[in-house]
């Protein structure tokens, strides 16, 4: 099996299970109680909140909040920082490509009175912070524009973004789930008073996120009950998962910089294969600024799903990028907002790599993705493959 949906979740590195083991057996005390079996537990925490500070650059450790997952940082963050700050206005700024922990947590502040102005990209998948500037009310209380697009891999200018929103009453959140991990992160130099991350995304485990807050923003809490995690995030912590998140964030933040340089020239070594082995293949997302393990495409002529079905059965995983996020046209939000439409829009193919892969598997890959497509190309009706030429926008590469 080659494994190519890094974004879509990773593996558990063995040095993560060998660390959270002793919390299922040896040391499973409720880290609220106050005898020393709980005191190991919190303890193990008190470690996991220093250790994910250090790495992202937080001030504190107290500036760390353990989650459920990322969808419920994104929620709480953002929804908790509206709810929180709704005496001094009710405008939301986010973009049309975030993920839609993000983009359904704004229309539940939509059915509560709340005004959401989603900001466009332009056709590498990048927003443009001038437009955020030209969206910003006076009532304009949170902005949250994602870290790095979990399709298409385009970074987006969260610094300039955060320059603009300097000495403005308006918190900046990011939804790093994608980028954490994969590049370096510093919330300081970065400028954001929110961060959202996800263990399973950086070789941790599932069901475990936590959320960057700059002392002082406090979110209003989106559950209820025994007021853990600072009364931020109720229900008794995920002891074995926290431990696991830290230790997969202190590993991909550890020789970060080696790591990326390499899987950046493996990423590139797999476009530039696919762009030559597949007729009209395109690269989607921006060229250069991009997470170093996202290689993304559209083949014209090609189906999306039924490319995933059959690289399946080759032993390639492989995702579509319409596949969780689909439009009512049945494409991808995040490809329609870069400009494209269907049916070009539906032959996407999202390969996301980890450094584990070799250059042997990379070859193996491009040759069954590129027989599977030409295969998909020439029983495809050749009015529709004709047709993806002209269903760019002018903004066409
Ligand atoms: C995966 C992902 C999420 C959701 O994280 P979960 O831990 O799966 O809930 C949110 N945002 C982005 C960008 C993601 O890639």
């Amino acid at each position: 099996m080659i494994y190519l949906d890094n974004a879509a979740t990773t593996a558990v590195s063995p040095e993560v299970i060998q660390t959270m083991l002793p919390f299922f057996s040896d040391f499973y005390g409720n880290p609220s109680n106050i005898y020393g079996l709980a005191l190991t537990s919190r303890r193990a925490l008190d470690s996991a909140r220093e250790i994910v500070a250090k790495a992202i650059n937080a001030k504190l450790p107290a500036e760390i909040f353990f989650t459920g997952c990322g969808t419920e940082s994104d929620n709480l963050a953002v929804i908790g920082l509206a709810r929180a700050r709704k005496e001094l206005g009710n405008h939301i700024i986010t973009s049309t490509i975030e993920h839609p922990a993000i983009l359904r947590a704004c229309e539940q502040l939509q059915k509560e009175g709340f005004e959401i102005t989603k900001v466009g990209v332009d056709k590498y998948g990048q927003v443009d912070p001038q437009k955020v500037a030209e969206a910003m009310r006076p009532t304009t209380t949170v902005v949250s524009i994602m870290l790095a697009n979990n399709e298409v891999g385009t970074l987006q200018p969260i610094r300039e973004i955060a320059q603009l929103l300097k000495g403005r009453q308006t918190y900046l959140h990011t939804d790093a789930v994608q980028a954490t991990g994969a590049i370096p992160i510093n919330v300081q130099d970065l400028g954001v008073d929110a961060l959202s991350m996800s263990a399973h995304k950086f070789h941790g485990p599932k069901g475990v996120g936590a959320l960057y807050l700059r002392t002082g923003v406090r979110p209003l809490s989106v559950n209820y009950g025994g007021g853990q995690e600072h009364g931020l995030r109720s229900g008794t912590e995920n002891v074995a998962g926290i431990v696991g998140l830290a230790k997969a964030l202190d590993l991909a933040v550890n020789g970060q910089e080696e790591r990326v340089r390499e899987l950046t020239q493996k990423r590139n070594y797999l476009i530039e294969k696919i762009l030559q082995a597949v007729p009209g293949a395109e690269l989607t997302g921006h060229p250069q600024q991009r997470l170093p393990g996202n290689a993304s495409f559209v083949f014209p002529g090609v189906e999306g799903e039924s490319l995933i079905m059959q690289l399946d059965r080759k032993g390639i995983c492989a995702s579509s990028g319409s596949a969780c996020s689909s439009s009512a046209l049945g494409i991808s939000h995040v490809l329609e907002a870069i400009g494209l439409r269907a049916p070009l829009a539906r032959g996407s193919l999202r390969l996301t790599l980890d450094n584990s892969i070799t250059y042997k598997e990379l070859d193996e890959a491009v040759d069954i993705i590129a027989k599977v497509a030409l295969r998909l190309q020439a029983i495809a009706p050749h009015s529709s493959f004709k047709a993806d030429k002209r269903s760019r926008r002018s903004s066409s590469k």
